[in-house]
Parts: structure tokens; sequence; C-alpha cells
């Protein structure tokens, strides 16, 4: 058992650390009146996500999977008001909120906004490689490509972090309720086992409550 779900563990962490504020809880707030689905990253994994792109000194970083931009803003705080985060999102209507959301923090300055496809998105973005880090938090089947990008476009100490890569509670499931489902975690599986066993990279699984998995390229 992971002691995260404990929870009186889970509410002392939180009390003690507080890690969302207004402004981060308004785009809970806001999103849902919206109608955009509240698949933001925990408030836990906000501060992880604030905390791994500062220890990494990142400045030009891409979000792949922006929604109503809570991670976003996290990035962008850990990136103390320098540099650039490209952030990708393929519904109009999250990118919409997103920059009201970018606005409100005061990072819209940080942050440049991409409407569309990620793989499409991202292969433009090449050109501006290398970059400090990636957060890659969109559609679960695209993981593996997304990888492939990350492993190519990412430097040497720069940091490649996935969002919810116990998928759900699934990964080690051998039989699924849908197709879907068993695509979505066969294709986490596949990243978790590649990032893995890359002698490029150091990696592990933070075994927060969605599983954040972080590597680190080494060289
Ligand atoms: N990172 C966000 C946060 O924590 O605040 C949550 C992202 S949400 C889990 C995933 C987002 O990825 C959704 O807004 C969805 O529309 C977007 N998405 C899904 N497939 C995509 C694709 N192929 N390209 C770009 N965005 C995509």
């Amino acid at each position: 058992e992971f002691l995260q779900n404990d929870k009186n563990i889970t509410t002392y962490a939180l009390n003690t650390f507080k890690p969302e504020d207004n402004i981060l809880k308004e785009i809970r707030e806001r999103a849902k009146k919206l109608d955009i689905p509240g698949i933001h990253v925990s408030d836990m994994d906000g501060k992880h996500l604030e905390i791994l792109i500062s220890m990494a000194k990142a400045e030009k970083v891409v979000e792949v999977g922006t929604l109503a931009g809570y991670s976003g803003i996290c990035i962008a705080r850990g990136m103390r008001n320098k540099g650039v985060l490209h952030t990708i999102e393929i519904e109009q209507k999250h990118f919409e909120a997103a920059a009201q959301s970018f606005k409100n923090a005061k990072v819209d300055h940080l942050v440049k906004q991409h409407l569309g496809s990620a793989l499409s998105v991202l292969a433009e973005l090449e050109k501006e490689a290398p970059f400090d880090a990636i957060f890659i938090d969109a559609d679960k089947v695209s993981y593996p490509d997304y990888l492939t990008w990350a492993e190519k476009n990412i430097k040497i100490g720069g940091v490649i972090i996935a969002d919810n890569t116990f998928a759900w509670g699934h990964i080690n499931d051998s039989h699924f309720e849908t197709l879907e489902l068993e695509k979505q975690v066969k294709s986490i599986r596949e990243f978790n086992y590649r990032i893995a066993n890359n002698s490029q990279f150091i990696a592990t699984i933070l075994p927060t409550g969605e599983g954040l998995t972080v590597g680190v390229r080494v060289s």
C-alpha cells in the first residue's frame, strides 16, 4: 500500500503544504461551470510539477494537454518568471479557458498556447529543440509517440514528466472492461517500460495517487 492512499496522511500533507491557492481553485470551479471535464492534475501533483520544473531550472518547456491551464500555471510558476512554456491543446473550448487562467495567474507572458493535435504541433516545435522539460498529460494512447519525440528533443539534464502512469489503478491488470481502456493501459505500460529501460535516462514513477513518471536525461 502506498502511504499516499492513507486518508490521514493525505489530509496532513494537504494541510501542511497547501498546494492549491485561490487562483488554482478558481480554475477547477470555472472549468466545471463551462462543462470542461475535471481532469486537471491533482493539487499535490501540481505542486510536484512546480518543484520538479524549478529543480530542473527549466526555462524551455513543452506541455502536451493544456485543458484549462491548471498544470500550465504550476509549470510556469516553477520557471520563476523566465523562459517559455509551449502548451498544446486540441479543444478550442479548453484553449480559451486556459488563456483566461494564464491571464488570471499573471503568467501569460511566459506561455505560448498552441491549438491543434499534439503530434503535429510537436513536429513544428522540433525546430526549437532542445527543450529543458516536457510534461505529458493528453491522450494516453499517444504516450509512446510523445516519448519518442521527447527522447529526441529533450536536452541532456532535461526531464520528461508524465501523468496518470498508474493508469487509474489498472496498470497491472490483465483483464479490461473495454477495448479502449486496454489500449490506454498498454500504451502507458509501453511508455513506462521504455523510459525505465532507456540507458540515456534515470527514471522512476513517483507513487502519487495518479502515478507521475519522471525521467532525467543523463546522456
Ligand atoms: N494538463 C492538464 C491539467 O492538469 O490542468 C490536464 C490535461 S487533460 C488530462 C488532457 C487534455 O489533452 C484535454 O484537454 C484534451 O482535450 C487534450 N488532448 C487530448 N488529445 C489531444 C491531442 N491529440 N492533442 C492535443 N491535445 C489533446
